[in-house]
């Protein structure tokens, strides 16, 4: 990690003993949750303090502390690439409730286990579209991306779109989400689910309201659409169980134009179509 200024307290290096240690979020998360640091001088290297706070504890607090410095972490980077800031108290509820979920998956935990990095198959009669986009600025272009499928993983489709000129990513995931209600509704398709890995585009075409002026129009359009299906719901997934739909996007860019396939996909995006199909036997 290099040294740069703390970007939250403006004081000290961005150092690992900074953030966990010395930074005034980080004391005040710690003090909220009864975490002090075990009795080492404030010039104790990281490592012997960090080996020292485990061996103080119990299990439970050990728990509690591994908990701490992962939302310390995590509140961090937020700040630093969404903007967010969060308090040293908001930093403790949110490790209290995150370890209360935990518990509460402990004594209620399902027969299978939860696999969120691959991808799942759709329910009864419907299919399902995965769409992604790939946005290149440097080569004035962006790809919009969809892949239908049934519940055995079959590819009854994929379609591909080339944009030129589209202002930024979100634009181009916005406009991919369009595409896979239109695409659907193309097939003459009744039921769908519809997934992308873009949380802010999935959440918006999911919400009532919409406030982001650059994609208002391609969501208000998009929530239209899809009223033409007899069922319509969308799905946020890990980009991890959306690989299809990325492979095809970034072959679609390579090739700068739209293509439509039916029954296949691109050879690039094969394997990781085979592999969410291996991935269905298996459970
Ligand atoms: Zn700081």
């Amino acid at each position: 990690m290099g040294s740069a200024t703390c970007r939250r307290c403006q004081h000290g290096g961005e150092t690992r003993k900074h953030i966990f240690r010395e930074c005034p979020s980080a004391k005040e998360t710690r003090e909220s949750l009864g975490v002090f640091s075990p009795n080492t001088e404030a010039s104790t290297d990281f490592n012997e303090w960090f080996k020292k706070l485990f061996q103080s504890y119990s299990l439970a607090k050990c728990r509690l502390i591994a908990c701490t410095m992962w939302a310390l972490w995590t509140s961090r980077n937020r700040f630093i690439h969404e903007g967010v800031s969060t308090s040293g108290s908001q930093i403790a509820d949110y490790v209290k409730n995150s370890l209360k979920e935990l518990d509460g998956v402990k004594t209620d935990l399902p027969a299978r286990p939860i696999l969120t990095d691959r991808w799942v198959a759709p329910t009864g009669p419907r299919l399902k579209i995965n769409f992604g986009a790939t946005f290149n600025k440097q080569r004035n272009g962006s790809c919009s991306g969809m892949v239908v499928r049934n519940e055995k993983g079959d590819v009854i489709c994929f379609k591909i779109v080339f944009h030129s000129s589209l202002p930024s990513v979100f634009t181009a995931e916005a406009l991919a989400g369009f595409w896979a209600i239109h695409l659907g509704l193309f097939l003459q398709l009744r039921e769908v689910e519809i997934e992308g890995d873009s949380r802010s585009v999935i959440c918006k075409l999911q919400e009532k309201k919409d406030d982001r002026l650059e994609i208002v129009g391609i969501i208000k359009d998009s929530k239209k659409l899809s009223y033409g299906f007899v069922f319509c719901i969308f799905h946020f997934t890990h980009r991890e169980s959306n690989q299809v739909a990325h492979f095809i996007t970034i072959e679609g860019l390579k090739k700068r134009e739209n293509s439509y396939l039916a029954n296949m996909v691109f050879s690039g995006a094969e394997d990781a179509m085979l592999a969410d199909r291996r991935g269905l036997e298996c459970r």
